[in-house]
């Protein structure tokens, strides 16, 4: 059976970003960018010594012209069920609010790029919180040596029912998936630690090339004109992707393992693997990666779910046992 779909969404968010076209499905509510709440995740913790990277300056003078356009992507086509059936009920409770002592796990300092926790399995996993604050439409090349550009990053997309903008939700659920890898032993690398930095996907990629990461997981939310679209979904290169086309069979096999688990902790609807080469975070990657859209957040009942903390856990848990299974039957790259 034919598990990967073509599936192209009119407003795909991610798409958007990487097509140049900012703010994924339209115009994100939220315009102004906000100190970084980051919550708490680990009692009485010590911060680590990170390995900032410096900061790309941003071009303040680049205007913001492309919030009216979309993305030129062709109609919604969606072949494929589920390929998950056993999928209805999460398997664990949300652990969000753990009470007894719990492994200490080091906190994040705000804002900061490149930054590292260590661990003791010998696997490094890097994790990009997708967009920032404010977006950057400086261009740069969809491949390496690609003449073709796209916008750096754009702010991303909103939720249309009054809750916090993509870039916050995939930050705090980002944020949570590092809590749950440190526990399990992996190293961590979050590509950012707030919302008030500026790097852009290519640098996002080069953060995981440049550790040789086993796994490099691009957190991001949905959205679509049709309010009615819910569902995970992941996408990542084709086969005959110019670039880094002889890492699709690592990136579907790490790619199957995050939407199975995530589906199976959180009950959500399975919409599917999607290979494609239009995202420049991807095709740049030396290593495998998957772009993890987590939900709609257009659709009203999704974003509720999104917004949640307690949901929001499960798609990291989710996540956490996909790299666990991936990674099962293989050594670590760093050692
Ligand atoms: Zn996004």
């Amino acid at each position: 059976m034919k598990r990967v779909i073509r599936l192209v969404l009119s407003s795909l968010c991610a798409a958007a970003v990487m097509l140049g076209a900012a703010g994924c499905s339209g115009d994100p509510k939220v315009s102004t960018a906000e100190p970084a709440t980051l919550p708490v995740i680990g009692p009485d913790s010590s911060l680590p010594t990170g390995t900032a990277a410096p900061s790309p300056s941003a071009d303040p003078t680049v205007p913001d012209t492309t919030k009216a356009t979309e993305a030129p992507v062709p109609s919604t086509e969606e072949t494929s069920a589920p390929t998950i059936s056993t999928a209805a009920e999460p398997t664990e409770p949300s652990t969000a609010q753990p009470t007894g002592p719990q492994p200490s796990v080091p906190d994040v300092p705000a804002d900061v790029t490149n930054f590292r926790t260590e661990g003791t399995n010998g696997y490094v996993i890097v994790i990009d919180p997708g967009h920032q604050a404010k977006g950057n439409n400086a261009q740069e090349p969809v491949g390496p040596g690609a003449s073709e550009t796209k916008a750096k990053v754009s702010s991303g997309t909103a939720s249309r029912f009054g809750g916090r903008a993509e870039y916050q939700v995939n930050l705090e659920v980002a944020l949570k998936l590092r809590e749950e890898l440190i526990k399990r032993g992996y190293t961590v690398i979050m590509t950012r630690t707030g919302h008030n930095v500026d790097i852009s996907n290519i640098e996002r990629a080069e953060i995981a090339n440049g550790v040789n990461a086993d796994a490099f997981l691009r957190i991001h939310c949905n959205g679509n004109d049709n309010a009615s679209v819910q569902g995970i979904s992941i996408y990542y290169q084709t086969p005959g992707n110019p670039y880094n086309g002889a890492l699709h069979d690592e990136a579907k096999a790490l790619n199957k393992c995050l939407l199975d688990h995530m589906v199976a902790r959180t009950g959500g609807r399975n919409a599917g693997l999607v290979e494609s080469d239009a995202y420049s975070g991807i095709n740049w990657c030396k290593v495998p990666a998957g772009l993890i859209e987590m939900g709609f957040m257009t659709n009203q009942e999704e974003d509720a779910k999104l917004q949640d903390s307690a949901y929001q856990m499960l798609l990291a848990l989710g996540m956490a046992d996909g790299v666990d299974e991936f990674l099962s039957t293989r050594a670590p790259k760093n050692r």
